[in-house]
């Protein structure tokens, strides 16, 4: 009750769902006693009371898949632990396949699973009946089995976690709704409640000042943000179950043996209820909750413990195809139709971590799939409040992925339902998404249409995946082995590789640092030194204290007191927030976002000089303008920011241009490169050419989880600088010896591997791909991956993609022009 509330608390979590509870159980768990969480009505009264239950593990993400995996194995111990019974049936999990494509997926994610540590294992249609008697095999042509998963009472486990909470000192106020939050600069101070257990309005309000908040206010998060001025993508969708009559023939006991059942081509996923069986699905059609425009807007405040009407006609296909899977159905009857709010975000994964707007707000919303997370989440959550991060790298989930677009109610009304219909379908590599497209459009986006363009969307920038040649139908065909963008990337590689192309980059992210305190905040941020020449292009790591890369990016410098720093499309925001975060903030050192000031247009390949020359009204000479140099040069009537460096591997300039002049640039460019065979290039070639040269790519090759001496960057380090953030773990690493190595591997037989595949040395799992592509001018498949340091001198290894073991070679230097000789040409 509020009149009980404390005046103050070091951390106030918001929302009494598993994931509020979860974290003041870690939090207390973690030797933090004054944690205090409040929740609007009562415990397990948003999302989580209604759940199905299923605790599945295996994600497309090593990292989330390991923060399940800690879920499963908190709830093993959880009941022995606060003796509240939870109901933990680890009966494992099947996941059908019933098309060559989905096989493919299958053996691809267990080969994933293997790589992960998870003992998935590929079984037959019969065996898969054996441990789940109630289904029909007839179009079944494999199954995978994974014993560890489970199901649990999801109100049951919350209570449980929330009396573990307590039982180490955590406060939990029911009843009580935090209804606005003050913010005092960057941080915020005092979260305001109102006591919600009088309905007839006598309720009185409460302060709380605190340290640090974490909004878990699950579907509520979007509104919990707004309180505080922040910004978070996170609503719901409807989903829908429904729990069948009696199965004949079958005792309560005999179907909670079996296990949890996946079966994505039918759409519906089942699991064992009492006397019958609960059968969930993903419709095509669902409908977003949250997200209405104008007034209509948001979740209202009083839905507690509240279901949407069962939609029967939006159902019955699930149901349609549910019971060809399991006939039983059709006697056993309808018992319940649930249709309730499932939590879901922008991009239809967990939201997590410290926003970037605030210094003590955190975030752990969005969760599709609380139950199996909730746990595992906990821990990660209560880490990155207490030590600065998780112990696990969660990119992938991490609140900064998102940029402005994404939190709109627009973006989110159509993106959660089409990723929401998604869930199960079969996405072949490469595939892109249809809707809320166009949003972020650079100023040659119709020219690059009109040259037959390709577009895929990053960050809610239009980029230009491809491009189809006359007679070829612009558009993508994904496939688990050869699209059909294929040869035209191919086309396009070996013409950037032998001639010159046209690549617009303007979706990079791009900002300045500039201050009093600009080359100092530079020098502290960064392995590489900064202190050089006006004019140098300095592409450097940004380091954790832990040595993990933070940021892989490039700073040039502009001025004795600016740097100009451009990083990958979807990374902005966070690493902006990184420079920002560990830079003084007494107004020494300005962080400013120049994306939208600049379009970039790089010219590349052997010929690139060529026709940047007859263009240009400066000496763009080896001798005039060297490799990793940057100067404002003259490009037909527009002044440019020449930067010669790039992701290809080959001779070129970034010419970052304003927005306004982009188009006469490209054009002046584009006819120019005419005389010498000028083509149009787009990402996907890009990404081909920059493995073969052996550039890595952040958040996949190199992480906050990876050092440079790791990733082969210890080139760019330099200790004899003086201090910078992250170096005495660099130092201790580099004394100590690393445990692991980035390696490039090339596939000695045709393969598609897409990353994740499991890499394999005398029949034991040793690691997994980072990246893979083809490298059309070695003619192979490459892979990149981490090998632990006793294997990194080998050669002879196996990568296992979609199931079949492929011989592998190791190499020990870049694949394509190891000298430099030609970028430096
Ligand atoms: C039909 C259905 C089936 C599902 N099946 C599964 C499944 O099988 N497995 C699985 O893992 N997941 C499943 N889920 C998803 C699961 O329910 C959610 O992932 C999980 O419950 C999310 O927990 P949460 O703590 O984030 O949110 P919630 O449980 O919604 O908790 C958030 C809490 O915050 C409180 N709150 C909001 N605003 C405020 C405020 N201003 N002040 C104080 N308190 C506030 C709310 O009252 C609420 O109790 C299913 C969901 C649905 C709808």
């Amino acid at each position: 009750m509020s009149d009980s509330l404390p005046t103050r608390a070091r951390i106030v979590v918001i929302g009494g769902g598993i994931l509020g509870c979860s974290i003041a159980y870690w939090l207390t768990k973690m030797g933090e006693n004054d944690v205090v969480l409040l929740e609007q009505h009562q415990l397990t009264d948003g999302a989580t009371w209604h759940a199905a239950g299923l605790v599945g593990q295996l994600r497309s993400s090593r990292n989330t898949t390991r923060m399940l995996e800690q879920s499963v194995e908190m709830y093993r111990g959880l009941e022995a632990e606060t003796g509240q019974a939870v109901d933990w049936h680890e009966t494992g999990s099947l996941r059908l396949a019933c098309s060559p494509e989905r096989v493919l997926e299958l053996k691809r994610l267990t080969t994933m699973a293997k790589s992960f540590g998870l003992p998935m294992e590929i079984i037959s249609p019969q065996r898969a009946q054996e441990l789940f008697p109630l289904m029909s095999t007839h179009d079944v042509l494999a199954a995978a089995f994974l014993p560890t998963d489970g199901y649990i009472d999801p109100a049951s486990v919350t209570q449980a976690i929330a009396r573990g909470a307590r039982m180490r000192g955590a406060k939990i106020h029911e009843h009580t709704r935090v209804a606005s939050i003050t913010v005092d600069g960057r941080r915020c101070t005092t979260v305001h409640t109102v006591n919600t257990a009088n309905t007839d309005g006598t309720g009185t309000g409460a302060d709380i000042e605190c340290e640090m908040l974490v909004n878990a206010a699950g579907m509520w998060g979007m509104e919990v943000g707004r309180m505080a001025g922040v910004r978070i993508p996170a609503t719901a969708v409807e989903h829908q179950y429904l729990i069948s009559g009696p199965i004949e023939g079958y005792t309560p006991v005999e179907l909670g043996k079996m296990p949890t059942m996946r079966d994505p081509d039918h759409l519906v996923y089942y699991k064992p209820d009492g006397p019958g069986l609960l059968i969930g699905g993903y419709e095509p059609d669902t409908v977003a909750f949250g997200t209405g425009s104008g007034n209509d807007g948001g979740i209202p405040a009083s839905f507690q413990r509240q279901l949407f009407e069962p939609n029967f006609d939006r159902f019955a296909q699930l149901a349609e195809l549910g019971t060809k899977r399991t006939p039983c159905l059709e006697t056993a009857g309808i018992r319940t139709l649930l249709n309730g709010p499932i939590p879901y975000s922008a991009d239809a994964d967990f939201v997590m971590g410290r926003v970037p707007e605030l210094d003590n707000y955190y975030v752990a919303t969005g969760f599709l799939y609380g139950i199996a997370a909730g746990g595992g989440a906990g821990k990660m959550m209560a880490e990155w409040m207490l030590e600065g991060r998780p112990s696990l790298d969660l990119w992938p989930l991490d609140v900064r992925r998102f940029s402005f677009h994404h939190t709109t109610r627009r973006f989110m009304d159509k993106r959660m339902v089409e990723m929401y219909a998604h869930h199960y379908k079969l996405a072949a590599p490469g595939s892109e998404k249809v809707t809320a497209r166009g949003i972020r459009r650079s100023p040659l986006h119709d020219t690059l249409a009109a040259h037959r363009a390709v577009y895929g969307s990053r960050g809610g920038w239009e980029r230009p995946n491809w491009f189809a040649p006359d007679g070829v139908e612009p558009v993508d065909q994904p496939s688990f082995t050869e699209p059909n963008w294929w040869p035209h990337v191919r086309a396009a590689h070996l013409a950037v590789r032998e001639g010159v192309g046209l690549i617009d980059q303007t979706s990079f992210a791009k900002f300045e640092i500039t201050g009093p305190g600009a080359l100092a905040a530079a020098q502290w941020l960064s392995v590489a030194d900064m202190d050089k020449p006006v004019g140098t292009v300095i592409y450097t790591q940004l380091c954790n204290v832990r040595g993990g890369i933070e940021c892989d990016l490039t700073m040039i410098r502009t001025a004795p007191d600016s740097f100009y720093v451009v990083t990958g499309s979807a990374f902005g925001a966070h690493d902006m927030g990184w420079i920002r975060t560990n830079s003084p903030d007494d107004g020494s050192v300005i962080v400013r976002d120049l994306t939208s000031a600049r379009a970039v247009v790089n010219v590349v390949g052997p010929k690139s000089r060529d026709v940047l020359q007859s263009v240009c009204e400066d000496d763009v000479s080896n001798e005039a303008f060297r490799y990793a140099k940057a100067r404002e040069i003259t490009i037909g009537s527009a002044p440019v920011l020449a930067v010669r460096i790039g992701y290809v591997g080959e001779l070129g300039w970034e010419l970052h241009i304003p927005t306004e002049y982009a188009a006469h640039v490209y054009e002046l460019l584009h006819e120019a490169g005419q005389a010498h065979g000028i083509v149009d290039v787009g990402y996907r070639t890009i990404d081909t050419m920059r493995m073969e040269k052996g550039y890595v790519y952040w958040s996949t090759d190199v992480t906050p989880d990876t050092t440079p001496w790791e990733a082969g960057l210890g080139w760019r380090v330099n200790l004899n600088k003086g201090d910078f953030l992250g170096r005495d773990a660099l130092v201790a690493q580099k004394e100590a010896g690393v445990a692991r190595k980035l390696c490039t591997f090339t596939l000695e037989s045709m393969a598609y591997p897409v990353s994740g595949e499991a890499i394999i040395a005398d029949g034991a799992v040793v690691g997994f791909t980072t990246s893979a592509n083809f490298g059309h001018t070695i003619g192979k498949p490459i892979a990149y991956g981490y090998l632990p340091v006793e294997l990194a001198e080998r050669n002879d290894f196996v990568i296992e993609v979609y199931g079949e073991p492929i011989p592998a070679t190791r190499h020990d230097r870049p694949l394509y022009d190891p000298d430099n000789t030609r970028l430096k040409a």
